[in-house]
Formats: C-alpha cells, structure tokens, sequence
C-alpha cells in the first residue's frame, strides 16, 4: 500500500528541539559557532567566549565529560554559570541489549519520548557504529521494518551524536585517543534516511570529524541514502563523507516495488548521481547495497545486470550483499546461500568486489532492516530480561 507523500517527502528544516523542564539548554549538537552564541547568552563575557567554547568543547568531545565541575581549567564561578544554564546530555537508554556475536544495540528515548536506536559492531579489525538519523522512515521500503514504523520525525544533531557520545561511554574510549579505539568506523545506516534530515546529519557529522574532539576522519564514515537524488551532490560537497547506496535492484519493475523512491528517482539518475559524486576514485569506491530477496532480486541475469551498470557508469565500485534480515510479516525470504554466493562470484568474476555481509546481532533485532522501536512490540520488562540473558551469555562467553 503506498501512503500518499511517502515517495515525495520533503526534506525537512530544523525544528527547534523540545525544551527541557528545567529550562536548561543542551550544548551537545551545537557547533562551535553555536556554543560560543550560547556561552555569551548565559553571560558569559563576549571577549572570553571563544576561549571558553573552545574549552567546553574539549573537554566534551575530547574528554566526554558531562559535569561541568570536573571542567578543572575553567573558573569556578564560570562553571556554576555553566551549571545554572546547560547540561552536556546523553541519550536515556530504555535497554542495552549484547548480541551474542558481540554487537551492541541501545534503544534510546528522547526528551520527548520518541524512540529510536543505535547498533555497534564489532570486528577483529574495526568497529562499527551505526547511527539513526530518524525516528523510524517516510520510505517505506518493502523489505525494511523500519519503514513500517507509523512514527516519523528527524532526530536533532544532539540526538545524533548522543548516539555516538553514549556508544564511546559505554566502550570506555574517552579520552578521546587514536590507538586502540574500538569505535572506529560511523554508518548512518541505522533507522531513517538521512539525506531527509541533511542539515542535522550535516552538522552532526562536522562535530564528530572536528580536529579537536572525536576526530574521526571522513574515510572511516559512510552515509547509506536509497538515493534522495537531489541530495546527493550536496552530501558529496558539504559532508565529503563515503557514499552507499541502497540499490538492491537494476530493473524498474522490481526497485519500484521494493524501494518506492524509485518511482520519483530511478535507476539512472540515482547512478548518474554516483558517477558525479564528488571524490569518486579507485580509492573511494561507491558502495552499492544490495539485499537478496528469494526469486525476487537475485538471479545470473540480475548479478550480470548490476555490472553492465556499474560499467556503463565507470563507477568505481563495491557491491554488499546483504542477506535479508527477516521480521515478523515481511513479505520476503531470504535468497538461498548458494543463490547469494553464486550472485556474489558473477560480479566479483567481472573485476568488482562483492563480499557477503554476514548478518550480525540478529538475535536481538539488530541486523540491517530490523530495527524498529522494539518498545512497541515487546514489553520492557521482557526487553529487560532479554537483555539481562544475553549479557550473562556475552559475559560466560570464552574472550574471542
Ligand atoms: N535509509 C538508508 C539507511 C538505513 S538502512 C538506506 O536505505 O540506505 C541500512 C541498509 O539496510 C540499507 O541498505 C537497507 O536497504 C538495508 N536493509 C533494510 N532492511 C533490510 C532487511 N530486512 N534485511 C537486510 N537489509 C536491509
Ligand atoms: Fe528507510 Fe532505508 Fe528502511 Fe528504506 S531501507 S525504509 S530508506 S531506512
């Protein structure tokens, strides 16, 4: 069923985040220019507000201190200013649930009650956190439990990068140091899409790349669009960070039925949009996402078919398989292993590379796709126990 708008939405502007009930402001999510604006606001002497800000700054995305007192280079008096006006917020975790291959998900609510989550993977040489930009989707792609969430709204950029502050508390990184990290790696491929939400995810991603705090360098993030065009070369421009695209088909027929924005952007132009985006080299290939769906996606011809694209667009590109992730009431299987290695060898046989995504976290809902306010579903108190059985599993497993 096609819900009029929801392959035609409209990219939406900042809304004011929801204000605290204690009329204290969040500084997480503001950009140094907004900080230093906040810090003169509360009183704090324009002449000294830069230095200030930069202070502030460090010490929450270098440090990921939230109290202010614990600010020791920073004045007394100025800490109880800061005190009185603002707070250095995380998101509240509602669960945290351990996979037991290790990956992490946390289901988080905001101020106003809206949920939406975040999933860490761990790999023997990376680790990857996949951020939401969105509380659920307007997509509505078939095979993605996220896009049957009736409830829509963008996350700020303080919620975005809560999602990484949270993740780096949990994992004990701060400070913020380059040995060692086990956060290494950020996909905005959680729940949304967040070319809809470009300002925010713009603004969010430019404080987690900031040379004075997290630092993470624009090569080790990836930003997953089902191909919002027109947003695309402003991704390229402004955010320079690397692009995958949710193409999972190469006919019209099937990416109409499986991803409905094709219908307002196809096949074509979503390519022709890769092939000009910005830094497209050997180095930074394109990654294309492609999820096999039984009978439906992923025949020879459909494999031969996707390399006759890329080459006829020069993309240089890689090619995810991503084993669909079933959840209750999709109306798809998964295709069969030997149909998705046969899919995989087709296109790895023509010079691209096409690896298999082993699913990970499924056992808590957190593979790709299945991501959904679990809250909605399941009470909390068999969330709570859930979580609590799989930590003792992670707990009692032999360190890999
Ligand atoms: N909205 C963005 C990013 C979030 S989805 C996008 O669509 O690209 C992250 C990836 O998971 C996308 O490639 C998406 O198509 C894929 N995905 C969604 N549902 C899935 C499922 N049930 N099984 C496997 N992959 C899925
Ligand atoms: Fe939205 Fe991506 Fe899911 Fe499609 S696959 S509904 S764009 S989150």
């Amino acid at each position: 069923m096609q819900i009029p708008g929801h392959i035609d939405p409209v990219v939406t502007p900042r809304a004011a985040p929801t204000p605290r009930a204690d009329g204290r402001r969040d500084l997480l999510g503001l950009d140094r220019a907004e900080m230093r604006a906040a810090l003169i606001e509360a009183g704090v002497p324009e002449k000294q507000a830069r230095m200030r800000a930069g202070q502030v700054w460090h010490w929450i995305y270098h440090r990921g201190v939230t109290d202010f007192a614990a600010m020791a280079n920073i004045a007394k008096d100025t800490r109880a200013l800061l005190e009185a006006h603002f707070i250095v917020g995380r998101p509240e975790v509602v669960t945290a649930q351990v996979s037991t291959d290790g990956t992490r998900k946390w289901l988080l609510r905001a101020v106003d009650g809206e949920e939406y989550e975040a999933v860490f993977i761990p790999d023997a040489d990376r680790g990857t956190l996949c951020v939401s930009s969105q509380v659920g989707c307007t997509l509505n792609c078939r095979f993605c439990h996220t896009g049957t969430m009736k409830l829509v709204r963008n996350l700020t950029a303080a919620e975005i990068v809560g999602q990484i502050m949270l993740a780096r508390d949990d994992l004990g990184e701060w400070p913020s140091a380059h040995d060692g990290r086990l956060l290494t790696n950020i996909e905005k491929m959680g729940k949304g899409e967040p070319l809809y939400n470009f300002d925010n995810v713009k603004q969010a991603l430019g404080i987690i790349m900031d040379e004075e705090g997290i630092q993470l360098s624009r090569r080790r993030i990836t930003l997953s669009t089902s191909g919002v065009v027109p947003m695309m070369a402003r991704a390229g421009a402004e955010i320079g960070v690397n692009l995958a695209v949710s193409l999972h088909a190469v006919t019209k027929e099937i990416r109409d039925e499986i991803v409905p924005l094709n219908k307002k952007f196809g096949i074509d132009q979503v390519l022709q949009a890769c092939a000009d985006y910005p830094g497209a080299n050997n180095a930074r290939r394109i990654t294309f996402e492609y999820v096999m769906l039984k009978d439906k996606n992923d025949s020879d011809a459909d494999a031969r078919e996707l390399v006759r694209l890329i080459r006829q667009y020069k993309l240089p590109a890689k090619v995810n398989l991503i084993p669909f992730n079933p959840w209750p009431g999709a109306a798809y299987e998964c295709s069969d292993w030997e149909r998705i290695e046969r899919f995989s060898d087709i296109i790895f046989k023509a010079g691209i590379s096409a690896p298999i995504r082993t699913p990970r976290g499924r056992d808590i809902m957190a593979a790709c796709g299945q991501l959904k306010s679990a809250s909605q579903k399941i009470s909390r108190a068999e969330l709570d126990r859930v979580a609590a059985e799989k930590e003792a599993q992670f707990l009692a497993a032999p360190a890999a």
